[in-house]
């Protein structure tokens, strides 16, 4: 089992230091992972210590402890990301949508504004960007896929058809997905992505890793297992986990 999507520091709530990351160690040894990825939030860089998540996992030597980053991705910023990633040999990186035209859709306050607008719009314009991550060559990783709908607006056209060609984008470079259990706290109560979007991931042959998206240590791991289950009724047969960039899988039995 493993943990790809973790925030050390949350939205800035504690310090990167040791005693923190030894929370999370201890978090995810007590779920039962073999390995957790971090990924905080890229607007936070200045404030991590990513060298001393590597001297700290040595003191953990039944886990593998992998080093990410989770990135806003707005089209305008493409270079400016390019650079932020040269700055430490991350093992993956995520890609995010959290914004549609400078508007922080995901934030709790913004739910009244979801329903304001067309609900096929809205989707086709988050997935318009989530496509344009893909195509960026940025990432390893496409987070939470389907975010869009966190306070349960839903679209009146078949998901699948309004997530085409970010559907097909991921496939064309070669992209993973993650399940995310974090939506089933939102107010939209179900993982990230909905099941008929993983089967149409896995009929159309990508993979998957899986993240909890704690933003506490208390929530590493939290409902992997029965992602895991879920996964493997929808045909998935191994996860895809990283180490510098290179995929590496494990396969589920
Ligand atoms: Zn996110
Ligand atoms: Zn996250």
């Amino acid at each position: 089992m493993l943990d790809l999507h973790t925030h050390l520091i949350g939205h800035q709530d504690r310090p990167a230091n040791r005693e923190n990351i030894q929370d999370y160690l201890e978090a995810a040894r007590r779920a039962g992972l073999q390995e957790i990825g971090f990924s905080d939030h890229d607007m936070y860089l200045e404030d991590l210590n990513l060298p001393l998540i590597r001297e700290v996992a040595e003191e953990y030597p039944d886990l593998k402890v992998r080093v990410g980053l989770e990135v806003d991705y707005r089209a305008e910023d493409e270079a400016k990301i390019q650079t932020l990633l040269q700055t430490f040999p991350f093992d993956y990186v995520i890609g995010s949508v959290h914004e549609i035209k400078n508007w922080l859709f995901d934030y709790p306050d913004q739910a009244p504004k979801h329903r304001e607008v067309d609900p096929d719009q809205l989707y086709l314009e988050y997935f318009s960007l989530v496509e344009k991550a893909a195509r960026s060559q940025l990432f390893t990783t496409i987070g939470h896929f389907d975010l869009i709908k966190i306070f349960g607006v839903r679209p009146r056209t078949d998901v699948r058809e309004l997530a085409a060609n970010a559907l097909q984008a991921i496939v064309e470079n070669g992209l993973v997905a993650e399940l995310n259990t974090a939506g089933r706290y939102k107010p939209v109560g179900e993982f990230y992505p909905e099941r008929k979007l993983i089967q149409e991931m896995v009929n159309r042959g990508i993979e998957f890793t899986l993240g909890s998206d704690a933003h506490e240590a208390q929530y590493v791991g939290r409902d992997l297992s029965e992602a895991t289950h879920l996964l493997q009724a929808c045909g998935v047969k191994r996860l895809i986990r990283f180490e510098q960039k290179k995929r590496l899988t494990l396969p589920l039995s």
